[in-house]
């Protein structure tokens, strides 16, 4: 079950019952619908992390490395990590929206836009948890779309950072440059195995996110998204290397191996909305009556949940002789008469020229 996409709170009744007495157990609250929002205490040491995923339900990669990477961190070979971390873990904040593959909870809110309302139950739960814990460090873990490069026309964003900002200013305070540092150690680690497939996500002040307020709070907070691979819709090789990831974090904190500089995490390229899924050529187009010979087309896939799978259906979002944005695959049709593409909907066609502001 753990090997998809989808991942229902039901798959993690396995996970959950089998681990050791050493995992302290409890419910810090109940999600709109009524299921328990379950934390995990493991670790008995003096410093506090505080890791949370799934806030947005579709978002289960990070999930899934926390069940590679909670089994790696309770083995007896890592007792002096044990020894020097206590790790508070929500393997799911949104229960709801895991149920239903879905971003927001149950009543259509955006849990990462609700940290000054906590209108929802999933948000008070996790402040109100922030607030007993008092972490020395926030892990906040989510997923983000195939459509991100790092970096203008760079590489696809296979991992994306933030160190969320404190204030409208944007100013390196002390926490900030803590989760700064212990982004660039991340990403010098990784970066040999993805070699310019790191981002860095866009650092405006938004007091509704739960980093920027528990940065504002002190806590050096790391936004973490899981991104794409090309080929790994099921985000299985992004997985392994947020599980690294994650082994990481608390290597360089116990070594305390990161006195980095700031201009190191700004060098880290600032991710940018050029990639698309697919991109098929040599395509006429036929529109509104019209011939347009020698197109590409232009082809984002939808993920839908279908049963207790994801599967992606392909949206023709634009065609034009030259589609100025970089794809995870590449079709050259060699002749190719396309009047009804895909799942071609003439409402979406557009102008080349809006295409990113679509995607
Ligand atoms: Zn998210």
């Amino acid at each position: 079950m753990t090997n998809k996409r989808y991942l229902p709170p039901g798959a993690l009744i396995p996970f959950l019952d089998a681990l050791p007495e050493t995992v302290v157990k409890s419910v810090i609250g109940q999600s709109v619908n009524d299921l328990p929002i379950h934390l995990l205490s493991i670790g008995k040491g003096v410093t506090k992390i505080l890791i949370w995923s799934q806030m947005h339900g579709n978002e289960s990669t990070t999930t899934r490395a926390l069940l590679d990477f909670i089994p790696w961190f309770l083995n007896s070979s890592q007792k002096s990590l044990q020894e020097a971390f206590a790790l508070s873990i929500i393997l799911q904040l949104n229960p709801d929206g895991a149920e239903t593959y879905t971003r927001l909870n149950a009543n259509n809110v955006d849990l990462n836009r609700d940290a000054i309302n906590l209108s929802q139950p999933e948000s008070k739960a996790l402040n109100n948890l922030y607030h007993t814990i008092k972490p020395d460090y926030c892990l906040n873990l989510h997923g983000q779309r195939t459509i991100f490069s790092a970096g203008k026309k760079g590489e696809t964003a296979s991992l994306s950072f933030l160190a969320p900002s404190a204030n409208i200013e944007r100013t390196v305070t002390p926490p900030r440059k803590k989760a700064m540092q212990l982004i660039v150690a991340l990403k010098k680690t990784l970066e040999k195995v993805l070699p310019n497939q790191i981002g860095r996500y866009d650092d405006s002040f938004n007091p509704n996110c739960v980093g920027d307020k528990f940065t504002q709070l002190g806590s050096p907070t790391i936004l973490f998204e899981a991104g794409h691979v090309s080929g790994d819709y099921q985000r299985e090789i992004t997985r392994k290397h947020l599980l690294t990831c994650l082994k990481t974090f608390l290597k360089t904190l116990i070594t305390n191996d990161c006195n980095h500089s700031i201009e190191e995490y700004f060098n880290i390229p600032e991710n940018a909305k050029d990639f698309i899924d697919l991109i098929i050529s040599g395509v006429t187009v036929i529109h509104n009556g019209k011939n347009y010979f020698e197109q590409e087309l232009a082809i984002q896939y939808q993920e839908k949940l279908k049963g207790d799978n994801v599967i992606f259906i392909p949206v023709m979002v634009a065609f034009a002789s030259k589609i100025p944005l970089k794809s995870h695959k590449k079709i050259k049709l060699s002749k190719g008469l396309i009047d009804s593409p895909l799942h071609f909907n003439k409402r979406k066609m557009i102008k080349i020229s809006n295409l990113t502001s679509l995607i």
